[in-house]
Parts: structure tokens; C-alpha cells; sequence
């Protein structure tokens, strides 16, 4: 359209389109006319086809038609849900005067017409496209370039709650900052847009990812931005925040404003080091809130959610996706649920009590943005109540902590603000507050009278019906109303003659209308009510449109308090949930500190576990994991690696799952499924399990695996853990498992993590004899009556390699080949005790050492060099210093 359609030769109204198009050029253009939004030329095309409604063609257009569709208003919030979720962005286009004075300047002006919101993902607030257990995140990033690296920083904001907070990140941890949040928007300047830099994320994230004109960050001008919208002097009163920050937040405050009218949630700033990293493919992985194929059910989340209100699940969902590494607030978030299952009948009461929760901060959003109705102003009626009720019950109780905080803020709740409400709104509302009504009777002395002037005369009106009726002779005689007449007599065409023969008839019954079969006439009478009423009706609305305005008024100056009562009750439907899953699922509360402890008794996985019980097959086989620092082994007290070997179908990747989410589920501060367990605090999570295929983006499965096994040897800390399912699986043997061996090695010398590692490479479980922290585990099979038992128990020691030859013979395989498979089998393993790897052992130096050297000799230093700068003369004993002189000759 843009270069196609000039406005040469268009008419009034396709210049206005044009004009208002080019000025939107990536949204799809809703142009309103009359009860329509109508979509024209290549929108027209793309919408009706994502839609499939009906395309048509309105005129010409430089000698073309016009391609064209519509949606009906009512209707139009359902076709927008459609689009945002296929990805597009809106411009809606509504009239901006009344066409009453668009006539005053000439027969052929058109009415004027303006963009006024443009809908995009992020800055959604209409409860039918939002889902009520997500956030809705509108995500800025930043990037400042300074001297060295460059500084990054995102904002976030959810206009639909009012939460905006701002973090710092780095090029590293970018796409994991960004995965944690899970915008539906990410704003980012058209030059890191276009930055080779930045393409992984826009792979990743796909459209989410939207370009905006780089001076929308600058950050020269951000803080006064910010300090404008807020309407404040200065940023002092809400913390100090670095440049990245403001340029992002001031991005974040820019694009709200350019598409709508906003509430203005004030920025808290993130602290970064307080929630555990868990990389992108990690999360991925563990299907946290997600399956890989995008489903909630089978996700943790799902498993774990016993919340009653959209807000609390929202914050689960929120704190899953940032567990804690401060012991502090995850012992505080335990204490609550364990305050609850303490109290199971206070428990349950409060549960009842919080289903009664509307979403308030959604409401309230609604309701600042003016786009409320009066549903919104009942639901914060319902909300004020439900809270007090909450409020009153935990005040019987001994509550401290978090729990106490809670009470503590819906406590500060106004009272009056409820009053007033309940003593203004009617018991049934209406969704559009323009349908009037929502006022209970009793409230407003005036509304009362306009209303029962309107119910007198429609009585009135019934009345005259039946005089009419009888007067006339005609017992089919009815007085119908609709939005173009107003009131009207209506008899069908066969009785028309008693109405319209006689002079006093005539003079009586003024024909307003002719249909097919019938004829409509109105009398003196009639319409005199039907001003009143309409008079009535109208002074009533207007009543009731001022009284929505000054409730919603008295509504948007709590919202501070209203928004923290509603994080609270949100805090308190999380800890409930937890204690109803707890009870529930039988779990136990974790042991949190500073340590490097992974001791798990008896531990689940959370998925799994609840799965198979719905199937009611076999039960769920408890396993425990122990990867605590096995004391005096590890020098410097680190914690243990696990090296698990079994056949597939043995249930390797179940335990590794189970342990890397038990350890979440510990630091976001829930109960976990085991009997026992002490997790010192992980710092970071790692894992590389299943073969995540990434194919459609053109790296093959091997090299995928390769880039994530990358990212864990190179990040991993000794407070990390590191969940590895078969490495090296991708390529030929030998490869693959040299890449494996190194990277056992690598993580035991110098992450010095703890870690499960997963393979299928026989040859890794002599590792355990050189590597002092790590240890042999295995699945556990049994043949019985010709069958194979996988039980699922993990024990110590290395897998039987003859197992697959086993099973091949249950399946049926000739004995004959069978037999043969065996003698190679021995064969193999005869000579794989004379060779390879059993010698590695011996042969190969451990992996620092070897590094070192490999290290030195690129480094273009000798050995001898090398050993010298190892030295520290003043540390040695004579007799220390003597025996380095002898090695030093020895290299020399
Ligand atoms: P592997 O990784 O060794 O091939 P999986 O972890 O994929 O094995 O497990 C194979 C199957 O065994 C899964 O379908 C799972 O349902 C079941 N399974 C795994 N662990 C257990 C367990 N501890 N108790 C009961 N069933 C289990």
C-alpha cells in the first residue's frame, strides 16, 4: 500500500485511510465506520485470511478495487485475541468528532478519525485476551556502549497488574534473563535489532521480538522522561538505577505512552544475584511452565499449582521461574506453608475464603486505563470484601513472617472505599456501564425519580395498548419500539384499514411506516411518553455515567493500597496451595542453607510421580540421590558426581530430571517430593538432557548438544549443579566418548560442581578410580520368568554390559545370533581391557595437569619456565626446596 496507493485521485475518505495507514504502517488498521471496523487493501487480505471471513472490495483505488473486510464491534474483541495471538499488531481507528460537525464543514468532509490505542501483546488489558494465570509482559532492552563491554539492562512492566521492574544483564545471561520473564513483547532498538550480535535471541523469541527507533532509548534523556510520566522532580524517591536502566525503562515508559493512556506503576529495580540461573536450554528442558511441544499440561507448574485465584497463580508461576540462592527468604517462604499444615482447618477455611478472590489488580487496571466498566467496580467490591473476610480469619491466628507482612497490608485496606461500593452498586451488573443500571436503587435520590418517571410511562404505554386495541377493534394491535422509530403502533396490513379510514382515525393515528404485511403508526399520545421516557432515561444514564466516573475516581486513588493487599492475598493463596500440595503429594520440607550439600532421601520426580498415579499402573519408585561433599574426600570440601550408567528404559533421565527440579522446587521455597532433603544452595543450574531438537534452526542435533555442554563447562561454579544425559551420544564412539571422559574430568577438576552425569559409555566408569569425588551409580534390572524388570532403583556400581544382548534374546532374536553376539561381546571386552580406555587411566595425567601443559606449550613456555612460576620460595621447607631442584634437573 505504501508505495502503491498515492493519494492522488482517492476519495476524502481513502485520503484519510492512507494518511492514518502510513502512519501505522507494521499494525493491521481497524478503521471504524459505523457498527464496523473495516480493514482495507493488503490488511484486508492478511486479516481476512488469519480470520476467515469473507474478503469483498469496496470501490476503486488508482484503477484497482480495493480489497476489503469487516468485524462488527461487538464483536471485535474476539477477532483481536485472534490476531494478537497469530502475532499481528492493531491500530484501532475510532471517530474523534461527532459526524454532526464534519457536516458543518462541508457535504463531502469526512469525519475525523484517529488512531487510539494500537493493541500489541504486551499491552493487553481486556480480560478476553488475557490468560488469567499469566503475566503479560511488555520487555524493553538496552544497550549502552561505553568503553570494554557494553552494558545491558531490561525494563519489564505488566499494564495489566501494574508490575514494572528493571534489571541489569549482561550478553551472557540475556536470553536466560529474557526466557525467565517470558515476554509477550521484547522492545528493542532497530540497531541492536539489526546487530549479528542479537540474532540468536530474535531465533529464539521469533516475533515477540519487535524493532523501535533507537532515540526511543536514549538514555541522555530517560531519566527526564521517566520523571515526567511519573510526574516527579527527580528519580531520587525510587532508588538510583544506572544508565542501561533508565534507557530501558524510559523505553518502557515511551511505548506504553505511544500506545495508550497508562496507569503508572512506579519501576523497582531487581536485585540480580538473588534468583538461581538456569540457563535457556536448562529451562527449556525441565519443562518448567512449558512442555517442549508448548503445552501447560505435564509441565511442573501444573504438577505443583493448588492456587485458588488468577493472582496466586500468577506468582507461582513468577517464583518458579526464579527460585531464590538466599537461604533467608526461601526458610521465610517454607515457614508460611508450614504455618498452614500446621493449622489444616484455618487452612482450609482461608482457602474457601480466597475463591471468592476476583483478579483486582486486573480491575483496577481497567478501571485506571478507562476502559473499566461496572463488572470491574464489582469485582473490586467482591475483592474488598473476600479480603476482609481473609483479614479476619488470619488475625485469629499467631501468624509471623511473610504470613503476618501479608495480613499486615490487606489490613491497610480502606473500609470505606467497600461502603461506598456496596451502598452505590446494584447486585446484577452489566458489562458496559453505557447499558446503565449498575446503581442500586436507593443510592441517588434523582436516579430514583428519573427511573420510576420511565417505568410510569412504560406502564402508561402498556396501557395504551390495550385502549388502542379495543378502541379500533383491531386484538392484534401492538405498541412495539426499536432504535430508529422509537415507539410505534403496529397492526398487520389487513387491519390497517381501522387505523387509516375515518377522519377521526386519521386524525388520530399518524402513518410513520409501511412494511411488507404490516403498517406502523404513532399518535400525539405516544410520542409525548416517549420524549419523557427518553428524557428520563437519558438523565438517568447520565446519573449513573457520573457515578461510575467519581466510584472509579475513589477506586484509582487507592490503587497503591488495593495493589499490595492483592500481592498479599496472592502471597497467601501461593503459601495455601503449597500446603495443600504438600498434604497432598506427601511431601517434605527441605533442609535450605549455605553448604554444599544434595542429600535427597527418597526423592520423586513431581511430573512423573503424579502421572502414574492417575494411570494407577506401577507406583512411583522412590530414589535417592547424595551428592553432599563427601567429606575429607574433596579437598576443599566440594560436592560429589555421579556417574549413572543403565539401560534405556531404566529410568537415567527420570532421576536426573528429578533431582535438577527438586532442587527449584527447594529454592522457590516449596516442600519437595522426597523424605528427606538438604540442598546447600544452588547457584546456578545446568543440564543437558533429551535430545532437544533443533534442527529447524539449522544446527544439527550434535552441534546443539555441543554449544550446551559448552555453555555448563565454561559457567558451571563449584555451587552449581549439572544435570548431563548423554553426551556425546551424537557422534561415532570413540569422539563421543572422548568428549564425555574430558568433560567428567572438567567438571570434577575444575568446576568442581555437583553433578549427575548420565552415558551410556561403559568405558567412563573407571573414571571413578582416579576422580576422588565422583562415584558409580546404575539403574537396576532384573530378568525374571523370561522377562525383563526395569525397577527403576538406583544402586551403586556400573550397569552389566551384557544386558542389551539380554534383552534381544527375550525379543526374540535366533539363539544362534545371540550365541554370536556374546562371543563378540567377549571378544570386545578382552580387548578393551588390554586397550583403550582401561589404560587411559593409567596413561592419561589428570586433566589439570594436562591442561596446564597444553596450556604452557601454546603459551611458547617451557616446562621448567612453567614450574618456576609456580613457585613461591618463601612457602618451602629446605627440604621442599631440594626436591624442586632435583625435579627441575630432571626436566631441564
Ligand atoms: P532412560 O533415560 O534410562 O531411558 P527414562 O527415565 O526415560 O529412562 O524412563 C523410562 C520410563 O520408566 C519412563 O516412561 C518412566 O515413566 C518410567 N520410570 C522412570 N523412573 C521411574 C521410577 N523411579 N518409578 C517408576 N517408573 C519410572
Amino acid at each position: 500500500l505504501a508505495s502503491g496507493a498515492s493519494r492522488a485521485s482517492a476519495t476524502p475518505m481513502m485520503e484519510q485511510y492512507i494518511e492514518i495507514k502510513a502512519n501505522n504502517p507494521d499494525s493491521l488498521l481497524f478503521y471504524r465506520m459505523g457498527d464496523f471496523y473495516e480493514l482495507f487493501f493488503q490488511d484486508a487480505v492478511d486479516a481476512s485470511r488469519a480470520l476467515g471471513i469473507t474478503l469483498t472490495k469496496r470501490g476503486q483505488h488508482m484503477g484497482q478495487e480495493i480489497p476489503m473486510c469487516g468485524v462488527p464491534i461487538h464483536a471485535a474483541d474476539d477477532y483481536l485475541q485472534k490476531l494478537i495471538a497469530l502475532g499481528f499488531r492493531v491500530a484501532v481507528c475510532e471517530q474523534v468528532e461527532d459526524p454532526a460537525e464534519a457536516k458543518k464543514r462541508g457535504s463531502k468532509s469526512v469525519v475525523r478519525r484517529d488512531v487510539v490505542r494500537l493493541v500489541t501483546p504486551g499491552t493487553l488489558t481486556e480480560e478476553k485476551l488475557l490468560s488469567p494465570s499469566d503475566a503479560n509482559y511488555l520487555m524493553t532492552l538496552s544497550r549502552i556502549r561505553g568503553g570494554g563491554e557494553p552494558s545491558m539492562a531490561l525494563a519489564w512492566i505488566d499494564i495489566s497488574t501494574g508490575v514494572f521492574r528493571l534489571a541489569e544483564t549482561t550478553q551472557q545471561r540475556l536470553l536466560a534473563d529474557i526466557l525467565r520473564i517470558e515476554p509477550r513483547e521484547l522492545i528493542v532498538p532497530d540497531t541492536l535489532f539489526h546487530d549479528p550480535e542479537f540474532r540468536p535471541v530474535i531465533d529464539v523469541l521469533g516475533r515477540v521480538v519487535v524493532p523501535q527507533p533507537a532515540v526511543l532509548f536514549d538514555s541522555a534523556t530517560a531519566e527526564g522522561r521517566i520523571a515526567r510520566y511519573f510526574d516527579v522532580g527527580t528519580l531520587d524517591g525510587f532508588g538510583t538505577f544506572s544508565r542501561a536502566e533508565l534507557s530501558a525503562a524510559s523505553a518502557a515508559v515511551a511505548y506504553v505512552e505511544k500506545t495508550q493512556l497508562a496507569e503508572r506503576p512506579p519501576p523497582e529495580r531487581e536485585s540480580a544475584a538473588s534468583t538461581l540461573f538456569i540457563d535457556p536450554a536448562t529451562r527449556a528442558n525441565l519443562e518448567l511452565v512449558r512442555t517442549l511441544s508448548g503445552e501447560k499440561s505435564g509441565t511442573l507448574l501444573k504438577a505443583i499449582d493448588r492456587t485458588v485465584t488468577s493472582g496466586g497463580a500468577r506468582l507461582l508461576a513468577e517464583r518458579l521461574m526464579s527460585p531464590l540462592t538466599d537461604p533467608e527468604p526461601i526458610n521465610e517462604r517454607l515457614d508460611s506453608i508450614a504455618a498452614l499444615t500446621d493449622r489444616p482447618s484455618f487452612a482450609s477455611d482461608l482457602r474457601d475464603a480466597l475463591k471468592l478472590l476476583p483478579d483486582m489488580p486486573r480491575a483496577l487496571s481497567r478501571l485506571a486505563l478507562g476502559r473499566g466498566g461496572p463488572r470491574d467496580l464489582g469485582a473490586l467490591l467482591q475483592g474488598l470484601r473476600a479480603a476482609a473476610a481473609v483479614a479476619r480469619m488470619m488475625a485469629q491466628e499467631e501468624l509471623d513472617g511473610e504470613l503476618a507482612a501479608a495480613l499486615a497490608d490487606i489490613a491497610a485496606l480502606p473500609t470505606e472505599l467497600a461502603q461506598r461500593l456496596e451502598a452505590m452498586l446494584a447486585d446484577e451488573l452489566p458489562l458496559l456501564k453505557r447499558d446503565g443500571g449498575f446503581i442500586r436503587e436507593g443510592a441517588d435520590a434523582e436516579l430514583d425519580e428519573m427511573r420510576s418517571l420511565r417505568d410510569q410511562s412504560r406502564r402508561v404505554i402498556a396501557g395504551l395498548q390495550l385502549q388502542y386495541a379495543e378502541e379500533t377493534g383491531v386484538k392484534s394491535l401492538k405498541i412495539k419500539h426499536n432504535n430508529v422509530l422509537g415507539y410505534f403502533i403496529e397492526v398487520s396490513a389487513g387491519n390497517a384499514a381501522a387505523l387509516t379510514d375515518g377522519d377521526e382515525a386519521k386524525a388520530r393515528f399518524i402513518h410513520r411506516q409501511t412494511m411488507a404485511g404490516a403498517m406502523r403508526f404513532t399518535t400525539t399520545v405516544l410520542s409525548e411518553l416517549e420524549t419523557k421516557i427518553a428524557n428520563a432515561a437519558d438523565r438517568a444514564l447520565a446519573i449513573e455515567l457520573a457515578a461510575f466516573d467519581a466510584l472509579t475516581e475513589a477506586v484509582v486513588a487507592e490503587a497503591d493500597a488495593i495493589k499490595a493487599a492483592a500481592r498479599a492475598l496472592s502471597v497467601i493463596d501461593v503459601s495455601q496451595g503449597l500446603a495443600v500440595l504438600a498434604e497432598e503429594q506427601a511431601y517434605c520440607r527441605p533442609v535450605v542453607d549455605r553448604s554444599k550439600m544434595f542429600s535427597i532421601v527418597g526423592g520423586r520426580h513431581p511430573v512423573v510421580e503424579q502421572a502414574l498415579r492417575r494411570q494407577a499402573g506401577n507406583p512411583f519408585v522412590a530414589n535417592s540421590c547424595d551428592l553432599s561433599p563427601t567429606g575429607g574426600k574433596g579437598a576443599r570440601g566440594d560436592g560429589a558426581i555421579w556417574l549413572l550408567t543403565g539401560p534405556n528404559m531404566g529410568g537415567k533421565s527420570t532421576f536426573l530430571r528429578q533431582n535438577a527440579l527438586i532442587a527449584i522446587l527447594a529454592q522457590m521455597g516449596c516442600y519437595v517430593p522426597a523424605e528427606s532433603a538438604h540442598i546447600g544452595i544452588v547457584d546456578r543450574l545446568f543440564s543437558r538432557v533429551g535430545a532437544s531438537d533443533d534442527l529447524a534452526r539449522g544446527r544439527s542435533t550434535f552441534m546443539v548438544e555441543m554449544v550446551e555442554t559448552a555453555a555448563i563447562l565454561n559457567q558451571a561454579t563449584e555451587h552449581s549443579l549439572v544435570i548431563l544425559d548423554e553426551i556425546g551420544r551424537g557422534t561415532a564412539t570413540f569422539d563421543g566418548l572422548s568428549i564425555a571422559w574430558a568433560a567428567v574430568e572438567h567438571l570434577h577438576e575444575v568446576n568442581r560442581c555437583r553433578g549427575l552425569f548420565a552415558t551410556h559409555f561403559h568405558e567412563l566408569t573407571v573414571l571413578s578410580e582416579k576422580l576422588g569425588r565422583l562415584s558409580n551409580a546404575t539403574m537396576r534390572v532384573k530378568e525374571w520368568d523370561g522377562e525383563v524388570i526395569f525397577l527403576h532403583e538406583v544402586g551403586p556400581g556400573a550397569a552389566d554390559r551384557s544386558y542389551g544382548i539380554q534383552v534381544a534374546r527375550l525379543a526374540g532374536l535366533p539363539p544362534s545370533v545371540v550365541a554370536r553376539a556374546k562371543d563378540v561381546l567377549a571378544k570386545l571386552e578382552d580387548a578393551d581391557r588390554k586397550n583403550p580406555a582401561s589404560q587411559l587411566i593409567d596413561d592419561l595425567p589428570l586433566f589439570q595437569v594436562a591442561v596446564r601443559r597444553e596450556e604452557a606449550k601454546s603459551a611458547g613456555v617451557s616446562k621448567v619456565e612453567e614450574m618456576l612460576k609456580g613457585l613461591s620460595p618463601d612457602d618451602l621447607s629446605p627440604r621442599e626446596a631440594l626436591e624442586v631442584l632435583y625435579a627441575l634437573k630432571r626436566e631441564a
